[in-house]
């Protein structure tokens, strides 16, 4: 695996490549590697001859009081994952590269969906990210990218940045990656105590737990949504920021529950924010859930300089 930290040579090895007929896949992340991440570069890996990934803590989609001073990373330990997963080129950009003279003048909003949601709590976090995504879209071309749905609103924006700007990407969500106990795969799961750890798979069983009320014939999305509400209330620990029933993929708020749709939490423990959602479709003839899949315990805890906080 080769690592790459210059713009000019990640554009130049993938317009060689693309020249030579071979096709593109790309994994944007902000490293500290779990199986979530590896799972994307997984799928890149099966479907192309030339997989990216790259690692870049942007700035520019953290809010003041939010955590990119303290965002863990561990380049050694990505590089072993990546290398593992079959990545070709780990791209390593520093800010002065990726934002040379300070943020820039141009920046992308997507309108709509990122207004409820995470885009209510976090004022400029998805321009952010979807400034962020352009550019790297326009630095890796034509290409596939794999998103996971774990950040399924993230996933829908920068869909949608994409087609709207006619970009060269095809933007894939792929499944949540969990660990054993169901908690969402999540670099930030390194912040949490070992007690907020231990109460942090709520989340995951209310939305399995909502997902069995509609199975069971609930067709009320409140109904659904104030169970989902009242289990995770079991938890004192746990500060619910929202619990949203939405279409898919318009992100629409939802009164009676049919076609594609998501439930949606976030949660923060101590100063840990966490997200998760299901999705699901729901038709006369029942409903399909995807709730993901779940890994195992060992793999995200496999880093080096990983320091859990002591809140
Ligand atoms: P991040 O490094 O947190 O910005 O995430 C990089 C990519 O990995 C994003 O597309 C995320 O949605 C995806 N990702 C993060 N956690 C998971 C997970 N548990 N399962 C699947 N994909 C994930």
């Amino acid at each position: 695996m080769k690592t790459i930290s210059t713009i000019s040579e990640l554009r130049g090895l993938c317009d060689t490549v693309r020249g030579d007929g071979a096709t593109v896949g790309f994994v944007p992340t902000m490293g500290f590697f779990h199986a979530g991440h590896v799972s994307l570069m997984r799928y890149a890996r099966s479907a192309h001859d030339l997989v990216v990934a790259s690692i870049f803590v942007n700035p520019l989609q953290f809010g003041e009081n939010e955590d990119l001073d303290r965002y863990p990373r561990d380049l050694e330990g990505d590089a072993r994952h990546a290398t593992a997963a079959g990545v070709d080129v780990l791209f390593v950009p520093s800010v002065d590269e990726m934002y040379p003279g300070g943020n820039p003048r141009t920046t992308v909003h997507v309108e709509g969906l990122t207004t409820p949601m995470c885009g209510a709590a976090r004022p400029g976090h998805f321009d952010g990210v979807t400034t962020v995504c352009a550019k790297l879209f326009a630095v890796v071309g034509a290409s596939t990218v794999y998103m996971g749905r774990k950040d399924l609103q993230q996933w829908l924006v920068v869909r949608q940045m994409a087609a709207d700007l006619n970009l060269p990407v095809e933007v894939v969500g792929a499944p949540v990656v969990r660990e054993a106990d169901g908690l969402a795969m999540s670099s930030r799961n390194a912040y949490l105590s070992r007690e907020h750890r231990a109460t942090a798979p709520v989340l995951y069983r209310a939305l399995a737990a909502g997902v069995e009320q509609i199975r069971a014939g609930e067709r009320r999305a409140e109904a659904v949504r104030e169970g989902v509400v009242a289990m995770v209330g079991t938890e004192p620990q746990v500060s619910l920021e929202y619990c949203d029933v939405r279409s898919v993929p318009e992100l629409e708020t939802q009164h009676r529950l049919e076609g594609e749709l998501a439930i949606a939490v976030a949660a923060t423990l101590g100063s840990t924010r966490l997200i998760d959602n299901v999705v699901l479709t729901v038709t006369p003839a029942g409903i399909e859930a995807d709730l993901g899949t779940i890994v195992g315990e060992g793999f995200s805890t496999s880093h080096a300089n990983h320091t859990a906080s002591t809140q």
